[in-house]
């Protein structure tokens, strides 16, 4: 059996986080095998915290959490009140999480997820670095951990390679700040799929495998193999998690963010129950070479 907590995106199975579409999300998630939900605090107005903690212990799944900001309310701003607000939404989305029993809180927590027509600015920067030093001690307090999730370059343009992470949270200086490497991401920019995992080493906190079209595991072109050899070179027992976006699943605002035109999948919780066995194969495989 693998020794990784498995995980699986709430958008595999619905675009928002109503308690009707949460209870729909946490069904098919237990039934399809997994040990925790990825959710996306992108519909956060419209989820009834409790509710959702109640039905997810019910299931016995543990949460994640994961969030980018907007172009309005950005922590890599030169704008003190545009990075005002994103600090807000970073604090607010930590307590969720752990209002929701969330140990881990990750994603793109320093920028907007979407393209930026400019570099980042050194003053830009200066104030991700102070609003994440701010937001890990009021995880610290909380006995959390944020995840730093690295984005290609047509979503931020923050941090694009495992390099620029380690930097990222050097700066940031706090330990319970963790790198969150994703395939999808990898293969845009970055040499390979096993540098990137022993570079970040032992700072590495959470995986997200996702397919170069974020469709189904295996039917594209992604070398999962070297991937998860590299997992298990460095021993890695943290959480893997699958993401998968179609245009079958909609959010009004993530959909649009992270450019979800087509669709490459109709089922679901087929494609989640697919997943499950393709990551638990390639992580028993990696182990036992
Ligand atoms: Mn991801």
């Amino acid at each position: 059996m693998s020794q990784n907590p498995l995980g699986v995106h709430a958008l595999v199975f619905a675009g928002g986080t109503t308690p009707d579409e949460m209870s729909l999300i946490i069904d098919q998630t237990a039934a399809a095998g997994y040990d925790i939900l990825e959710l996306s605090l992108h519909d956060s107005p419209n989820l009834d915290v409790a509710d959702a903690r109640g039905k997810l212990e019910a299931a016995g799944l543990g949460i994640v959490c994961s969030r980018g900001l907007a172009f309005t309310a950005d922590v890599s701003s030169d704008d003190a009140e545009v990075v005002a607000r994103g600090a807000r939404l970073l604090h607010d989305s930590l307590q969720i999480t752990h209002d929701l029993g969330g140990t881990h809180f990750t994603g793109a927590l320093y920028s907007a997820l979407g393209k930026y027509g400019h570099a980042l600015s050194s003053a830009g920067r200066a104030n991700v670095v102070a609003t994440l030093k701010d937001l890990a001690v009021d995880a610290q307090e909380k006995g959390m951990t944020l995840g730093l999730e690295i984005c290609n370059r047509y979503e931020t343009n923050v941090i694009n390679t495992a390099a620029d992470a380690l930097r990222l949270a050097d700066d940031i200086g706090h330990d319970n700040v963790v790198i969150h490497l994703d395939t999808y991401h990898m293969n845009i920019e970055e040499d390979d799929f096993s540098r990137p995992v022993r570079l970040v080493g032992d700072r590495l906190g959470y995986v997200h495998i996702g397919e170069n079209h974020r469709g189904f595991l295996g039917s594209g072109h992604l070398d999962f193999a070297s991937f998860f050899h590299a997992l298990a070179d460095i021993d890695y027992t943290g959480p893997v998690t699958f993401e998968s976006f179609s245009s079958a699943v909609v959010s009004p605002t993530l959909s649009n963010d992270l450019a979800i035109w087509r669709n490459l999948w109709n089922d679901g919780p087929e494609l989640a129950r697919h997943a499950l066995s393709f990551m638990t194969n390639q992580i028993a495989t990696a182990r036992a070479v």
